[in-house]
């Protein structure tokens, strides 16, 4: 019988994740099967309980469940403990073990598939909800010359840096507070262009040869990337390379074998026509 796997989350249909881990497992020759659980909003420990029960060794976890997922953990990764949230569990006998690998899944994918080197460069990141937390420690750790956190309410975005201050020093403010700097790399983590929205950035943070990132993906040219390609940023890069690499690394924490992202991610672009 082959492993089992799967993601949960509400709604999960639109899922990528089995594709994902289906391919990963075919390049690696891992005998493991994955599926995608729809848990009820509010019965996410009896799913995970039913998984389990039925041999589950492991599951991603997305939207709204990663901070459930980080509470039912009895043994956090230092990053999940530093994201607060929780992609990834090993159910291992009585130990549920809890990582966190959007964050490094997002740096891979800008050092490794765009080519743009994090050390010594000026980072904005947008937003100070989940998944901004989740990529800050990962971010810093590659040593940036400088990183700014935005949000809308810059009260948020203040106490998010803070909470990093042993890390680094990392500005914040709201949008506005970035006027009159430019960044090497913008990072829009914010949930605004989800439903199509823009955010009010001051001109002149995009810099020609730099990067602006969206963790959005699948909704084409989204108002953001949009925005910087107009004020010039030298690459433009939706999250879709983001989501195969946080797999990538979880497929790693539960098998210790790592898959090759990039043939995935070729196929899901071409398949989503980009
Ligand atoms: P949260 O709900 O935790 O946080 C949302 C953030 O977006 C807050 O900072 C909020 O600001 C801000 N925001 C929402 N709407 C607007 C708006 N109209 N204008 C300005 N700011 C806005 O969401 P997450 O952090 O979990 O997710 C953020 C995004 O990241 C989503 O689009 C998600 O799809 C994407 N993501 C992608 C991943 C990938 O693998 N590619 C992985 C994880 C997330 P405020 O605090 O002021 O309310």
């Amino acid at each position: 019988m082959s492993d089992l796997y799967c993601v949960f989350g509400n709604p999960i249909a639109h899922s990528k994740s089995p594709a994902i881990h289906a391919a990963f497992a075919d390049e690696t020759g891992q005998d493991l099967r994955y599926e995608a659980r729809l848990a009820p909003v509010d019965g996410f420990l009896q799913a995970v309980a039913e998984f389990v029960a039925a041999g589950g060794q492991g599951a991603n976890v997305t939207v709204p469940f990663k901070e459930e997922a980080f509470r039912l953990a009895t043994r956090l990764s230092e990053r999940a403990a530093r994201a607060g949230a929780v992609n990834t569990l090993v159910f291992n006998g009585n130990e549920i073990f809890g990582d966190n690998t959007d964050g490094a899944g997002m740096v891979r994918d800008i050092t490794h598939n765009l080519g743009y080197a994090l050390a010594g460069k000026r980072i904005l990141l947008l937003g100070a909800g989940g998944a901004s937390r989740g990529v800050i420690a990962p971010l810093l750790a590659e040593n940036p010359a400088s990183l700014f956190i935005a949000n809308r309410s810059a009260d948020k975005a203040l106490a998010l840096a803070a909470s990093f201050a042993d890390m680094a020093t990392v500005d914040a403010g709201n949008f506005a507070d970035s006027a009159g700097k430019s960044f090497d790399i913008v990072i829009n983590a914010t949930s605004a262009s989800l439903s199509g929205e823009s955010l009010p950035l001051p001109p002149g943070i995009f810099v020609a040869g730099g990067l602006a990132y969206d963790m959005m993906y699948g909704k084409g040219e989204t108002p953001f990337l949009a925005l910087a390609r107009a004020q010039g940023a030298g690459r433009c890069a939706d999250g879709l390379g983001m989501l195969v690499e946080q797999a990538a690394e979880a497929f790693f924490v539960w098998r210790a074998v790592r898959p090759t992202a990039a043939p995935v991610l070729a196929e899901l672009r071409a398949k989503l026509g980009q």
